[in-house]
């Protein structure tokens, strides 16, 4: 006979609010873990799309990432405005979730920050971030830079603070896992809240290794078809990855797998 717990889990969702708060908890531990991995400091933000509403997506009201609580987390519509315009301040960059929700409908979840490892590789035209190692195959052979010079000139506060900004990063964004953007910093998209997580952390993990090497001297990144056979089976991994994060982020495990940044 079943108890009733076991006969919740087997019981299908009825109520679509019940699978939007499941996700809300998921996205408050994405900023825990992306803070506890130093990818966001107190900036920073990551976004989820409406699992109902593909015209919506979630994300926090504007908070530092590591205060993010559940009674944060907004619904935003495709221009970047609130859904219920409960007068909540909400983040100025916001832009960037909206335009590439609109422009990329395959895409779940975005994750924008400022790590610097990452921001190095957006200020060296001679030095494009590339795919160095066989958990970082999602990255573009080079990974695309956005320079906000060639669409709003050479004084801008380098922010994306409008849809039309937004668009541009998208369009630059393209069909690529990463945009790098000029002396600022990144967006990293996923097909998963987790996936949008993992290429984050693993953006900065490749950021440190180029960077590394490049001390050594020359070297060898992965070729087109490395990257390709690297990226097949990459959810098992992400997954895994997933989990720890998210216990440790929970505080169920007090020592982190590894130094937060020395986390290869
Ligand atoms: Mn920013």
């Amino acid at each position: 006979m079943l108890t009733n717990a076991a006969t919740d889990i087997k019981r299908p969702r009825l109520s679509d609010a019940a699978g939007v708060d499941e996700l809300k908890s998921e996205l408050v531990l994405a900023n825990r873990i992306l803070l506890r991995y130093v990818i966001v400091d107190a900036f920073g933000h990551v976004s989820v799309r409406h699992p109902h509403v593909p015209t919506r997506f979630l994300m926090a009201r504007r908070v530092p990432p590591g205060l993010v609580g559940l009674d944060d987390v907004r619904e935003f519509g495709l221009d970047g405005e609130l859904i219920d315009r409960d007068g909540a301040p909400v983040y100025l960059e916001r832009f960037i979730h909206s335009e590439i929700f609109a422009a990329r409908p395959d895409i779940q979840a975005v994750v924008h920050s400022h790590s610097p490892n990452v921001v190095a590789f957006g200020v060296v035209p001679e030095n494009r971030l590339r795919p160095i190692c066989h958990t970082c195959g999602f990255l573009g052979d080079p990974t695309p830079v956005f320079e906000i010079r060639d669409v709003a000139g050479d004084a801008t506060n380098l922010l994306i603070s409008s849809p039309q900004l937004g668009r541009s990063l998208a369009k630059i964004l393209g069909d690529e896992s990463v945009v790098l953007m000029r002396g600022h910093g990144s967006t990293v998209v996923g097909s998963t809240l987790a996936q949008a997580v993992y290429r984050a952390i693993y953006t900065d993990t490749n950021c440190r290794i180029q960077a590394a090497a490049n001390q050594l001297g020359i070297p060898k990144f992965l070729t087109p078809r490395e990257a390709i056979a690297a990226e097949e089976g990459s959810m098992l991994q992400v997954e895994r990855a997933w989990q720890l994060w998210k216990e440790e982020a929970a505080g169920l495990n007090a020592t982190p797998s590894a130094g937060s940044h020395n986390a290869f």
